[in-house]
């Protein structure tokens, strides 16, 4: 979901943005309307995660999934290799990706063997030399796990945080890039935001698509080509609501208060179970089971006529998943809460 108080502003804004006579998708992407709502996003995500001057931000388009190929391109050479944690579909795929182009990467942590449940700590120990850079996954939205805290090692961290990005404090000082897709926490599917420190934007000795090239983007101040510019404007909107609200912190304990009413009622329960451990537990995605699986069908029917949608789990992993975002409220949660508990009632 998106927060009920952005779409209402986007709502307000949608035939006539701020007396221009225009809508965002109707403006040029180089005039000055949009270059204000440009700019103002990019100084408010830099406000809400603390972003140091020695780190670029860039706004991409392909979402996530073209930043699979933008970082092993912008950040290995012919014949160099890097650390890939596979702790998930999603960086299994980046891994898969990366090794298309770059056959020498590696894989360094294999989730597979602990069906997914398990988050490594990964130490410089643990990292073959010549590395350029280690990548992980910081949330993975199918298994829901997450990295509590984060590596520290003396090589570039790259971190995919499209699933959790703004749902907690963060030192970005200890990655070398961080991006994310902006569809689950931060606006409309397409956009992608690339935090990067600006050491890594060096000059490469072979050529890449341009449009992958972050140093043409960053250049550009994002705007080589057009980009999705309603994403952006919607994504300008989330941070300020974001940013009114108190910031990370602010929003990092409603999330952990969120999480713990669902995993409570989860952990109390004979009729429920998490496999996750405790360590481990994402504070965006809860991934539960429950022990009858024949019940499943009825779990998700009577769930969506209760107004809860999208709990059925991801079809390897079964079960249920319940996302709650940054913009789930906490009603939405409280509303789970006691469906979880009516259910059981009834059909214990
Ligand atoms: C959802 C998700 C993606 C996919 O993003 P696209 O924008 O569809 O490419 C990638 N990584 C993570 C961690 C995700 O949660």
């Amino acid at each position: 979901m998106l927060p009920a108080p952005v779409m209402q502003i986007a709502q307000e804004e949608f035939l006539n943005y701020r007396n221009s006579g225009m809508s965002v998708m109707e403006m040029s992407h180089r005039g000055g309307y949009f270059q204000e709502i440009l700019d103002r996003s990019l100084i408010n995500i830099r406000k809400l995660l603390n972003i140091p001057d020695s780190y670029e931000v860039i706004f991409c388009s392909g979402g996530a999934t073209a930043q699979f190929t933008s970082i092993p391109m912008n950040l290995l050479d012919e014949n160099e290799t890097a650390a890939y944690s596979l702790t998930g579909v999603w960086s299994n795929k980046a891994y898969q990706e990366a090794k298309r182009f770059y056959p020498n990467v590696v894989s360094i942590f294999d989730g597979k063997l602990s069906n997914f449940s398990e988050i490594p700590e990964l130490t410089d120990l643990s990292i073959p030399k010549n590395s350029k850079y280690a990548y992980i996954t910081s949330n993975n939205t199918i298994y829901g796990t997450r990295y509590s805290r984060f590596p520290k090692l003396s090589i570039p961290l790259i971190a995919d945080m499209t699933s959790d990005i703004l749902s907690r404090e963060l030192d970005v000082s200890s990655f070398g890039v961080i991006f994310a897709g902006a569809q689950k926490n931060i606006g409309p599917s397409g956009l992608s935001i690339c935090i990067i420190r600006k050491d890594l934007l060096h000059e490469r000795k072979s050529a890449i698509p341009v449009i992958l090239d972050w140093r043409v983007t960053a250049k550009a101040g994002s705007l080589y080509n057009t980009p999705p510019t309603y994403s952006i404007y919607m994504a300008g909107l989330v941070f300020e609501w974001l940013l009114e609200m108190g910031g990370l912190s602010s929003i990092e304990k409603i999330n952990e208060k969120k999480a713990s009413l669902v995993y409570n009622a989860l952990d109390e329960s004979e009729f429920y179970r998490t496999f996750v451990p405790q360590a481990n537990r994402s504070i965006m995605n809860v991934v539960f089971h429950l022990k009858d699986s024949n019940l499943d069908s009825k779990f998700v029917e009577e769930s969506e006529k209760y107004g809860l949608i999208g709990l059925k789990g991801y079809r390897d992993v079964g079960g249920m998943r319940a996302s709650i975002y940054n913009a789930m409220p906490l009603e939405g949660v409280e509303r789970l809460v006691s469906f979880l508990k009516d259910f059981e009632k009834r059909w214990a």
